[in-house]
């Protein structure tokens, strides 16, 4: 008999199922963006690097402004065209880093980076998808204001989704690059890893980018076997996640070990191990006798792992 504890419902994952329509057929006609952009109902996402700009609120806060309240906080270094949300225009209002940091002083804003906002659910959840694509792709026109072929200056077109380099007419778009996260099991265990820069009780998925003439599998064969010296077999897609920190897409992936014995890489993991599946239960309950956590239900790692413990992973 499984005495498996109740989890609760399954929480939504953080920055996914975006109500944004991206609209892209429109991104090629400048004067319809800045029509859009005059309109009653746009609205826009202030953002200086990692800062997100809001109005503070109780007890969430509005991270929206009219393309006027966003204008009177600072001109947009740049302005992305997100697309509609139920035909209302949405925009990223880019400003400078410490702009935004400037903001901070300023009593009737609130100030904070996306991590703390999603983490702590400073905002209604329907705004992270498009405060994900705005961060992103905002972080990408700050690093490619040169062209990187000839380094002559690029400019902005296409509503924030290209820019153009009129020296030597290349054309450059913004870039995602994909990381695998996996859950490497045996059946009856599976492989969490500490990178240092976790928080001390927690322990997750192991993750890496994929390289250039990598696939998916591939990717999740090399990194567990690189961090953890475990060879896997075969290798099932979960799910997947846009990670705007800075420009990542997480592909969930849980995987077959093949063999048991762990060798930890220092360089990139303080420790790797194998856990059971009633102790990650405690883990994912917050009732573990040494207080060792999984990662919050924001992070795509926490799904994977639960599905894991939820018996949902079928390798044939
Ligand atoms: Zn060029």
């Amino acid at each position: 008999m499984s005495s498996r504890p109740d989890f609760g419902p399954k929480p939504r994952l953080g920055y996914s199922d975006s109500r944004i329509e991206r609209a892209a057929e429109l991104r090629v006609d400048a004067s319809a963006i800045e029509a859009f952009a005059r309109g009653k109902d746009a609205g826009a996402y202030v953002i200086g690097g990692d800062w997100i700009v809001m109005k503070k609120g109780s007890p969430i806060n509005e991270p929206l402004f009219s393309m006027s309240e966003a204008q009177a906080l600072s001109p947009a270094t740049e302005m992305i065209f997100l697309g509609l949300l139920d035909g209302k225009p949405r925009f990223g209002h880019g400003v400078e880093p410490q702009t935004a940091d400037a903001l901070k002083s300023r009593g009737e804003l609130h100030v904070t980076d996306l991590r703390s906002i999603a983490v702590q659910g400073l905002v209604a959840p329907d705004h992270l998808p498009p405060i994900a694509e705005a961060k992103a792709v905002l972080h990408w026109h700050a690093r490619h204001r040169f062209c990187p072929n000839c380094g002559a200056a690029t400019a902005l077109v296409c509503g924030g989704w290209k820019r153009d380099c009129a020296q030597c007419k290349t054309e450059h778009f913004p870039r995602t690059d994909p990381v695998v996260i996996m859950l490497t099991s045996d059946g009856e265990r599976c492989l969490l890893g500490r990178s240092p820069r976790f928080v001390p009780t927690m322990w997750s998925c192991l993750a890496g980018f994929v390289e250039p003439g990598e696939s998916m599998e591939d990717a999740v064969h090399r990194e567990t076997r690189e961090e953890a010296g475990i060879t896997c077999g075969r290798v099932v897609y979960f799910a997947s996640q846009p990670w705007p920190f800075p420009t990542s897409l997480m592909i969930g992936c849980h995987a077959e070990a093949v063999t048991h014995e762990i060798v930890v890489d220092r360089e990139e993991l303080e420790d790797a191990r194998w856990f059971s599946k009633d102790e990650i239960g405690t883990m994912l309950m917050r009732r573990h006798p040494q207080g060792l956590t999984t990662p919050p239900p924001v992070a795509i790692a926490h799904h994977i792992i639960r599905a894991w413990v939820d018996d949902e992973v079928r390798f044939d």
